[in-house]
């Protein structure tokens, strides 16, 4: 379908990722409101989710998956199996499948519902409800090059999007899934430094959060290798460079290496 603005899109749960997507494809003109609907077992949910985004709610799910060209699942992963059977026969290759459960590979998938649907497996992370996501996805079953075009420009709408093979979500999930949490002990601990140098605290938390948002807008803006940035900044015998030494003296670099390495192994685990 070459205007995605035509593209019916059903969110099965409509929590708060759902919210956020369906906030997103609608803000940016992916489609428009009246092309999205989303079912949930509570009503408290639907009309949250109908307030926020102005597009319709429905109580049956299998209703949302026969309307829609594209079925996003956005139940926790221990609701899946149940949702699964629920669409078992309604879900074919007519629809394009994307989930978004944490961990839940694409064979259940394809196993559930058959080798012949179109499946997309992603990856998102909590900033995608702040439109600042990190998404990677992976593409099973039937799924196109079009599809994967599709769903890239979905997340494109809360965010940035990767296509990845499967086998390497663990490691998706080890950095941006679980990133966020890891930087926001580097925003408290950066403001706690400044608070014992003397600053106050609400000073201290915004001037960490928009340095750790400019630094990484750096990045993705100039395309530069983060260390070419950091030996731009380091001026000889400067403050910097102070600062840098006490962060390597203190295994920042290694710890961060171990944090992804951990995080990944748990999700390999879990798995
Ligand atoms: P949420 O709890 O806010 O939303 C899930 C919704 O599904 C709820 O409103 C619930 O009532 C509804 N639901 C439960 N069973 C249902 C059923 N049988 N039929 C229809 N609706 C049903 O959860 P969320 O934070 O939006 O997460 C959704 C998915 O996104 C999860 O699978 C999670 O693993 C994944 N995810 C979330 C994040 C995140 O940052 N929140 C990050 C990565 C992945």
């Amino acid at each position: 379908m070459s205007d995605s603005r035509q593209i019916k899109v059903g969110f099965i749960g409509a929590g708060r990722m759902a919210t956020a997507l369906a906030g997103g494809l609608i803000s940016s003109g992916f489609t428009s409101a009246e092309n999205v609907c989303a079912s949930d077992t509570y009503e408290s949910a639907r009309e949250k989710f109908a307030h926020e985004t102005g597009a319709t709610t429905l109580e049956a799910n299998i209703t949302v998956a026969e309307q829609s060209d594209i079925v996003i699942l956005a139940v926790k992963p221990q609701q899946l199996p149940d949702v699964l059977q629920e669409l078992k026969g309604t879900i074919t290759g007519k629809q394009l499948l994307v989930s978004i459960a944490a961990g839940s590979p694409l064979s259940l998938f394809l196993e559930t519902l058959g080798d012949s649907i179109r499946v997309i497996r992603v990856m998102p992370n909590t900033p995608c409800l702040v439109k600042q996501g990190a998404s990677a996805f992976a593409r099973g079953g039937k799924a196109t090059e079009a599809d994967a075009s599709l769903v890239d420009s979905l997340l494109s709408t809360v965010g940035i999007a990767v296509e990845v093979p499967e086998s390497q979500l663990d490691a998706v999930t080890g950095l941006s899934g679980s990133g966020p949490a890891y930087i926001y002990q580097i925003i408290e601990a950066l403001s706690d430094g400044a608070v014992r140098m003397g600053l106050p605290r609400h000073v201290a938390t915004q001037l960490a959060a928009q340095t750790v948002k400019g630094a990484a807008e750096m990045v993705l803006e100039t395309g530069e290798h983060p260390g070419a940035l950091k030996d731009a900044v380091t001026s000889p015998g400067g403050t910097t460079i102070a600062g840098i030494h006490a962060l390597e003296s203190g295994g920042l670099r290694s710890s961060l290496m171990n944090a992804v390495a951990a995080a990944t192994l748990r999700s390999i685990e879990l798995g």
